[in-house]
């Protein structure tokens, strides 16, 4: 992936490989930018993600990333940042990065695209979660906190999908991100889950391009060997829809670079 933003490190517990191996990974590729956007320590659900005082470790060993390789690739810092009313740390917000990724893995204190608690889609009405899901999207492009939408379609991860017009449940969210301006993601995690395809699905990717809304690619990698995986693939949707070019951040400003 010519520019691949969101990457993750064994700090957050529960991905595997050395950051010199993730990089070795994107040089191989191709990548002239990468960036790591781990999941930021949180005072919720803490299993999944580095504590606080990893921080300055993370930031450190990032930066000494970049310095190592800065001939080859342009290594970049940023962190995966949960929308969650009442969690969201000030270290975290005011942390001196590239960028921050803001994501929604939770609807209510509900983390939904965890398995574990897969049984709650059974309980609730399907369009009500699905909506629910994008208006806190919404919510989070509100609060100018963050850079790039995380996985936008997130909630469709199992495949039990609404009855209604997800174009339609998602318009006030696209239209908030593009009035925060803010970049969207196109994450290739999804290729690897139950539903089989990327983040966000081509027809709101559509949407999106026709509402003016800039995009950057993510492998969203947990594994070395998951760097630049189906590059192909989100490439041909981005141009697809008419997107040449993608954003990558420096110091929370973004640039555009052509594909
Ligand atoms: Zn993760
Ligand atoms: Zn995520």
């Amino acid at each position: 992936m010519i520019v691949d933003l969101h990457n993750h490190t064994p700090l957050c517990n529960h991905a595997v490989g050395e950051i010199n191996e993730y990089i070795e990974a994107a040089i191989k590729t191709g990548t002239k930018y990468f960036g790591f956007a781990d999941h930021a320590p949180m005072d919720f659900d803490p299993k999944y993600r580095m504590a606080f005082s990893d921080m300055k470790k993370y930031e450190k060993d990032v930066l000494a990333a970049k310095e190592k390789y800065k001939n080859k690739i342009e290594i970049l810092l940023g962190y995966e940042v949960d929308y969650l009313q009442g969690h969201m740390d000030e270290r975290v917000l005011s942390a001196d990065v590239d960028y921050l990724i803001g994501s929604v893995h939770f609807i209510e204190g509900w983390g939904f695209d965890n398995p574990e608690f897969i049984g709650r889609y059974k309980e609730q009405n399907i369009d009500e979660i699905w909506q629910k899901y994008f208006d806190t999207i919404k919510e989070m492009a509100d609060s100018k906190l963050f850079d790039i939408v995380g996985h936008f379609d997130l909630i469709k991860v199992f495949k039990y999908m609404p009855k209604g017009d997800i174009n339609q449940m998602a318009k006030p969210a696209l239209e908030a991100i593009k009035k925060a301006d803010m970049v969207l993601e196109l994450n290739v995690a999804g290729y690897r889950k139950p539903i089989g395809e990327a983040y966000p699905s081509p027809s709101l990717l559509k949407q999106a391009y026709e509402l003016g809304i800039p995009i950057t690619f993510a492998s969203d990698a947990h594994k070395p060997e998951q760097v630049s995986m189906f590059n192909d693939e989100v490439i041909k949707m981005a141009k697809d829809v008419g997107y040449t070019e993608c954003a990558t951040f420096k110091n929370r400003k973004k640039e555009f670079i052509k594909f």
